[in-house]
Order: C-alpha cells, then structure tokens, then sequence
C-alpha cells in the first residue's frame, strides 16, 4: 500500500487537454452522517446554544457569499441566498428544531433532521409548484446547518484559492458554471466522462481536466500535492521532485505546441487540394467568445442556452434572454450563430438540486419534448431569439428531435409567435433558418424526410453515439463501448451526411467528436465540411485540415468501412495519424 507521502498515479480519462501542478482542494460534497443520541438535562442548554451559533455561522457565510457573487451567469444566485438567509431567520424551522431538543433532549443534528422531514411534510401536502421547488431550498439550508453543525463549512467556490486543483466525486454543470470564474488550475473527478457536459465545459474553458478517476477522493486531502495530466488522464498524488520537474517540461512543450498552432489563426481552414472547411465554435457562456476569437473561429456552430437557465430561481425572463442573444449574435456577425433551443429536463430546472444530472442520461422529457410540453418558456425563447436576429445572423436549432412531427409543430409555434411580435411592434429576421440536431437514432432513419422540414442538420455525436451505441455517454464503468469510430457510427454519419446532400441543406457536427483531431480525416471523407467544437481545439483540427488532401481521406474511409470491428479500425485511425502527425499525437 502506498503511504500518504509516496508518489501515487491513478487512472482515469481525459477529459480535457493541458497540465496542472497544484494543491489539492477536496470537495465535501455528500452531507455529513446524522446520529441521534439523548442528552442529559444540563446540557440541553448548551446544545440550543450550538445550534443558535450555528445558525449565526452559516447566516454569516451566506452573507459572505453574497458579497462575493458580483455577475451573471450567478446574479439569480443572489435571490436564491437572500431566500436561504429568511429560512434560518424563520421562527418556524430553526424555531421547530430549537423546540425539539428543548422538549425530547436530543441532538441539534437530529432535531434539524426532523424539523425538516416535518416541513417538508407540510410542503408536500401543498402540491404546488412553488413549493416543490422550496423543498429543495430546505434541504440545502438544512445540510449547509448539518455542516456548521460537525465543524465543516465549506462551500462550493468558497476559500478557494487561485489555481486550486479540485477534487471532487462528481462535478455538475452548475458547479462549473459556479467555479468557472475562481480561476482554477484543473480537476480530477471520480464519476464523469468525456462526453458529460461538465467535461465539455471544461475544455471550452481550458481547463486541465482527469475525470472517472475512481478512489481519487479517499486518496487526497486538503492540501495533498497533485498532477493533472488531462492528456493521457493521469492524476499524480505527492509528485516527487523529479516528476514535477518533468510535468513542468511537458507543460512548456504543450504551452509551445499551442502557442505555434494558434499562429494559424488568420489561416484559412482549406485543404491542400483546396476544399474550404467551416471550423465553427460551440460555446457555452458569453465570456467564451473572446477564446473564439483569438483562434480565428468562424461563427458559432452551438450555442448551448441551458447555463442561462440552471443555478438560479426563476425562469430568464424575455428581456434577459433578448439582451443575452442579442450581445452573442451582435459580437458574432457577420458570421452566423447557430442558438440551440433549451435542452433541459424537469431535474435541471430545479434549483438547487446537487446532484449530478449525468445520473439520468436516458431522461426522456428532455430538450424539444420539454418546450413542446411548456410552451409558455419556449414561446418566450422563440420570442427572445427571433427579437435578436435583427442584430446578426442568427440559425436557430431544434435539440434531440426524433420526429417529423416536432419541427411541423416547432414551425407552426414559431409562426405564430412571428404574427404576436408583428402585432406588438417588434421587428425580427422573417426567414431565421429552423435546423434539426440529428442525435436520436430515429431521426438518422428519418434522415430523408428531416431533409425536406428542416433549413440544415447538425449532428450531435455526444447522444447520437450513447443511444445508438446503447451506451451511456457519462458513465465511466463502460467507457470502452462509448467509441465513436464504431462500424456502425461510420456508417450512421455517412447516412446522414448523405441525406442532407440529397435533401440540399447544410449538414455540419457539433458533437465532441468534430473537435478531436484523431477524426478530422475521418470526418472530412465522411462529407462533413462544417465541424463546431470547444474553441481551443480549433487550431489542432485546423493544422489536419490544412496538410490533407480529399483523396488521402477517402483512402483512410474505404479501408475503415472494409474492416469489421472497432478494435481494427481505431487501430488503424491511431497508426495512420500517428505517422502523419506526430507532432499533434506522439507524446
Ligand atoms: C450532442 O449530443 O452531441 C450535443 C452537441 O449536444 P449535448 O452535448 O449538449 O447533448
Ligand atoms: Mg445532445
């Protein structure tokens, strides 16, 4: 067994490129255990007086919070401490608890314990909306008690200092929507994958990245010495002196390859026999763009809304929404801006919920099945994009479609919101196109009859792959069935692309896949000439683009499609590019 101060590796996947070297900040992230247990008569005083300083602790960490939290995409955050705060000032929770220990001589823990089963009790019996989502609110104010109460008062984003390497079990969407102004240095999870949308905001934000690296919690503490190697997803706990020195090599050389590829910035993504490549940017915050411009992005491919929607307590109200499109779109032009309508599920738009969402991959009422079921937020949405798309050029793109049916119904929707704008006096681009994510397996056998509804096709491999595939795309325990250059997933893109060229719309990739260099060749062959990606991979995929011929690429395809198993042709993907690019794949 390694002891606390060996040098120890641990495995887990890439997540996202580049090296950190840095000091542990391990996450608290499950409650802590409640016991009971009875009090005699004379210290019952006394523990109404740890759970009234308690109380006052987690008030004034509130406060703190509050004063720290300056601008959006957290501004809603502010609403939902100041709620936080009233909960612990009100009489009839803290008050409830108080009366329990009084009257049955027990523990704070346990009488914060059961005054909150017995609120809650009493939301439940409202069945209101409202109050559904303020049982979440109880539950965080309850556990952040529970924590002052055993002596720990961390918090998410709290007391972390610059260039921190998180640890934690798992990191949500919110939670890095949180940490992604603390200027961490990187992080290692022990759940999550390369396609969990907590991985892909990391790489749009650059940040070193080792999720799946099971047992990393129970092995660091507070403090602990660690490498985050996201290129080849090691972790590397108390590095010796020797090791550091050769992290910090590697990190120079990483920094320099980076630095030269990014001078092809003002280049143009054309192949050496002169085919034009789109290379586009999928983005997630507003701040992101200025990482697009600096690699000479040339649009936007996706934007993803939901960050505008999760962390916060009330829906983004038509303004807000009108006011965030309008400065992306505006920046953006003249080139396009491809906005994906709200992919979200009910578990997302609760605030406050911790969880990972990963936990729910195959969630159903998901994205467009969402917004056709609450039409009021989707109208707004509809009603905020079309308002911005005088400001530029504005694509706007239908999530997780999977039949015919829904872009008639979405086409109809938008007509009619057309017509109340045109009534309210508000001017809108009439002719914004209507696209389809193709990323359900029916919708790839739908491929045809898509072509002739919808303006343009994207495909997002992150879901297209997992449900074809059969394979969760955050689960790390099958991450060897996740594999995108499967026969199979070969032979859905080129059906895609295929039917898009016969239907004469536009086809691009927004999936992770069009942002790894390992498949540009692949993808290229494939038909694809428009591919949207995190930022930072625009330049690796831009030097393929720029030192391949067409043939070469059809070459590379005919033999993939002649081999059998996936094994045979990740194999031969990762020779051929090798020995074409060892600049970009020799380590
Ligand atoms: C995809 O599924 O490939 C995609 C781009 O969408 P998301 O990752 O947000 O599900
Ligand atoms: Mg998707």
């Amino acid at each position: 067994m390694p002891t606390a101060r060996d040098e120890t590796p641990i495995r887990g996947i890439p997540g996202s490129r580049g090296i950190a070297i840095g000091t542990a900040v391990v996450l608290e992230q499950s409650p802590p255990a409640v016991e009971q247990y009875f009090l005699p008569n004379e210290l019952v005083a006394g523990e109404i007086g740890r759970l009234n300083l308690s109380v006052y602790n987690a008030i004034e960490q509130i406060r703190h919070l509050r004063n720290r939290i300056s601008a959006a995409p957290t501004t809603d955050h502010i609403q939902m401490l100041d709620l936080h705060e009233q909960m612990l000032r009100d009489p009839q929770f803290v008050g409830e608890a108080l009366e329990i220990i009084r009257a049955e001589h027990i523990n704070a823990e346990w009488a914060v314990r059961k005054a909150t089963v017995r609120i809650r009790d009493i939301f439940d019996n409202l069945e209101s909306g409202y109050f559904r989502e303020r049982k979440d609110d109880l539950d965080s104010v309850s556990e952040r008690l529970l924590r002052h109460l055993a002596g720990q008062s961390s918090e998410l984003g709290s007391n972390i200092p610059p260039n921190a390497i998180i640890i934690a079990q798992s990191l949500s969407p919110g939670d890095m929507a949180e940490l992604h102004d603390k200027n961490i240095g990187g992080f290692a999870t022990e759940y999550g994958s390369y396609t969990a949308h907590t991985t892909i905001i990391a790489r749009s934000l650059e940040i070193p990245a080792v999720v799946g690296a099971r047992s990393v919690c129970s092995m660091v503490q507070n403090g602990t010495a660690v490498i985050i190697d996201g290129n080849s997803g090691l972790v590397v706990l108390n590095p010796s002196a020797e090791t550091v020195a050769q992290y910090q090599a590697a990190q120079d050389t990483f920094v320099t390859l980076c630095k030269k590829l990014r001078r092809n910035r003002k280049e143009r993504a054309v192949t050496e026999d002169g085919h034009i490549i789109k290379l586009l940017g999928n983005l997630d915050f507003v701040d992101e763009l200025a990482a697009l411009v600096d690699v000479g992005g040339q649009g936007v491919g996706l934007l993803r809304t939901e960050y505008l929607f999760v962390n916060r307590h009330s829906l983004p109200n038509e303004e807000e929404q009108y006011e965030h499109y309008r400065s992306i779109i505006s920046a953006v032009a003249p080139a396009r801006t491809t906005i994906r309508t709200l992919d979200i599920g009910d578990d997302k738009l609760t605030s406050g919920s911790r969880f990972p969402p990963e936990l729910r991959p195959f969630q159903a009422l998901r994205a467009i099945r969402y917004c056709l079921k609450e039409k009021a937020i989707f109208r707004t949405q509809l009603r905020a994009l079309l308002r911005a798309s005088i400001h530029g050029r504005l694509r706007i793109m239908i999530p997780y479609v999977s039949s015919v049916d829904e872009i008639r119904e979405v086409r109809l929707l938008l007509a009619e919101v057309k017509r109340e704008l045109t009534e309210d006096g508000l001017v809108y681009d009439p002719d914004v196109p209507l696209g389809v994510m193709i990323e359900i397996p029916a919708a790839v056998v739908l491929a045809d009859l898509l072509a002739q509804e919808a303006d343009f096709f994207s495909v997002g491999t992150n879901d297209l792959i997992q449900y074809s595939l059969a394979v969760a795309r955050h689960e790390e325990e099958t991450n060897h069935l996740y594999q995108p250059l499967h026969p199979a997933m070969l032979r859905t893109l080129q059906h895609v692309a295929e039917a898009a060229k016969r239907g004469g719309i536009e086809v691009s990739i927004c999936g992770e896949m069009a942002g790894d260099p390992l498949y540009t060749m692949v993808l290229l062959a494939l038909g694809y000439s428009e591919l949207s990606m995190a930022p930072q991979h625009i330049p690796l995929v831009k030097h393929i683009v720029r030192q391949t011929r067409l043939p070469e690429c059809y070459d590379l395809l005919c033999s993939l499609m002649a081999m059998a198993t996936v094994q045979e042709v990740n194999q031969f993907v990762a020779e051929r590019m090798t020995t074409r690019f060892p600049e970009l794949f020799l380590r």
